[in-house]
């Protein structure tokens, strides 16, 4: 494992004097528990040298400094685009990348220290850009409320996306936070299909227990958007998924919904086209025409689920003008999702 060259995403921020060694590779400690929740983990607890990470220019990313107290999710997910990143570990980007878990065990720290530094300027930061950071390990490690205590008493706007319902943990923390800076949270949930959940992400918290999250943390005051992804083409785009996942999010009272199709960068693509094989055999050649192209599925398609997504928003009242409290959606509005429809888009 090359623990002198955690660079990825991770370029050093200000003071941090170079893009490599971010850990002291004589630190490693490396750990398993014989929990149930944990069976078949490995921890790599590190000692980085830097946490504020710059993104690289190049960056689609709507932000500039991001921090990653974790490498590696639990959550499993299947499509995760961050499976490339643990390949720069020389770790494997298929069960290595849910089982072999780096713990930036001194990031609260090394940030509280970061942001005293002259140096900064107290721009915002984005967690859970690269991993989660709200993954089952943080149960254990406790990163996230040293963090948010650090930026708290810097009146550090941040924001969080996740899958995890853990945020709840630090509920009053975020409270506390809002209270002197900007707070963002967005939750992941891309449909709301269970069959598709269990197989796809077969390590995150249901749909569900996700939309409890945007519910309580709106009751609470926090503002909470979802990104609606990863739309799945050919399982979880029918109308009816669509509509019965906007719908769900509504009912959550998100202030925001934001939908992104599947993407498939390398890393990612070999370990979702196995699943696929393996699951529904029957897409593969659709989707290797769907992405023929690359990464990206083609603008048209892109543009039609957007479309469709924004409609419903607007049908179930998302958006600015409806922010605050959770709401009731009528009856008539509820269709039954059906299951998923082949549709013939190729
Ligand atoms: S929760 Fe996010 S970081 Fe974790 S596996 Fe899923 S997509 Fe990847």
């Amino acid at each position: 494992m090359r623990w002198d060259n955690l660079a990825e995403t991770d370029s050093p921020g200000p003071g941090a004097g170079g893009a490599a060694a971010l850990f002291d590779a004589d630190a490693v400690v490396t750990r398993t528990f014989d929990t149930p929740e944990f069976r078949g983990v490995t921890f790599h607890e590190v000692r980085a040298r830097s946490i504020v990470n710059r993104v690289p220019g190049v960056s689609r990313m709507p932000f500039e400094w991001t921090v990653n107290p974790y490498r590696g999710c639990t959550h499993a997910c299947v499509y995760c685009f961050a499976r490339k990143t643990h390949s720069y570990l020389d770790l494997d980007t298929g069960i290595g990348f849910d089982s072999q878990i780096v713990v930036k065990v001194n990031a609260p720290e090394l940030l509280r220290r970061h942001l005293s530094s002259r140096r900064w300027e107290g721009a915002h930061i984005a967690m859970g850009t690269n991993v989660d950071c709200y993954q089952r390990a943080e149960g254990r490690y406790r990163l996230m409320p040293g963090i948010i205590e650090a930026l708290r008493d810097h009146a550090n706007p941040f924001s969080i996306l996740t899958k995890g319902t853990l945020i709840l943990r630090d509920l009053e923390l975020l409270k506390e936070a809002s209270e002197v800076t900007h707070v963002g949270v967005c939750v992941s949930v891309g449909f709301v299909d269970h069959a598709l959940w269990r197989t796809v992400e077969p390590g995150t918290p249901a749909p569900e227990r996700r939309l409890d999250v945007v519910r309580t943390l709106t009751e609470h005051g926090i503002g909470c958007g979802v990104l609606m992804a990863p739309v799945i083409p050919f399982l979880g785009d029918h109308p009816d998924q669509l509509r019965a996942t906007v719908r769900a999010i509504a009912a959550a009272g998100a202030t925001s919904v934001t939908p992104l199709v599947l993407h498939l960068r390398p890393g990612a693509r070999e370990w979702f086209m196995e699943w696929l094989a393996e699951h529904h055999p029957q897409l593969v050649r659709r989707y290797e025409r769907l992405y023929a192209e690359g990464a990206y599925a083609p603008k048209w398609y892109q543009r039609r689920i957007t479309r469709q997504v924004h409609e419903l928003a607007t049908e179930f009242g998302i958006g600015p003008a409806h922010r605050g409290a959770a709401r009731r959606i009528p009856r008539r509005m509820e269709p039954e999702p059906t299951g998923p429809t082949q549709l013939t888009l190729l």
